[in-house]
């Protein structure tokens, strides 16, 4: 059974380094300002090859969600969910809510990450419900 995992590549490790420290780091373009993600060499608005990596204010809104009824990975029991989050810096990313369901709807929801570890001890950023 296939077991979800972080996919490493050389732009992506200081980012997983930072979610591993529990303060989840994006490159922001020195060019234009905007923040990349996935990572990688390029801003896909300006072509700019330089970032500096800062921290995420760790606030975003659900953009989209579902909820799966059937196995996929071994590690995730059904039911569960997946959410589409955009981030307060602009990317958008696909994570899981945890905690509390919203009530009267998803879409729109402040969430916050959250850092929570795996069955083999990296950290997975994940979001909950703002207060
Ligand atoms: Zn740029």
């Amino acid at each position: 059974m296939a077991r979800s995992r972080a996919v490493m590549s050389i732009y992506d490790q200081p980012m997983w380094k930072s979610i591993d420290a529990g303060k989840w780091q994006l490159q922001q373009c020195d060019g234009c300002g905007a923040y990349r993600y996935p990572p990688g060499p390029v801003c896909d608005k300006c072509l700019s090859m330089d970032s500096t990596w800062r921290d995420l204010s760790g606030r975003g809104k659900v953009l989209s969600w579902v909820v799966f009824h059937r196995k996929y990975l071994s590690d995730y029991e059904p039911p569960y969910n997946a959410v589409a989050v955009q981030l307060a810096e602009g990317p958008i990313v696909v994570t899981n809510l945890i905690g509390p369901e919203p009530e009267g709807g998803w879409i729109g929801r402040d969430v916050e990450i959250c850092y929570e570890p795996d069955a083999e001890g990296h950290t997975i950023p994940r979001v909950k419900l703002a207060n």
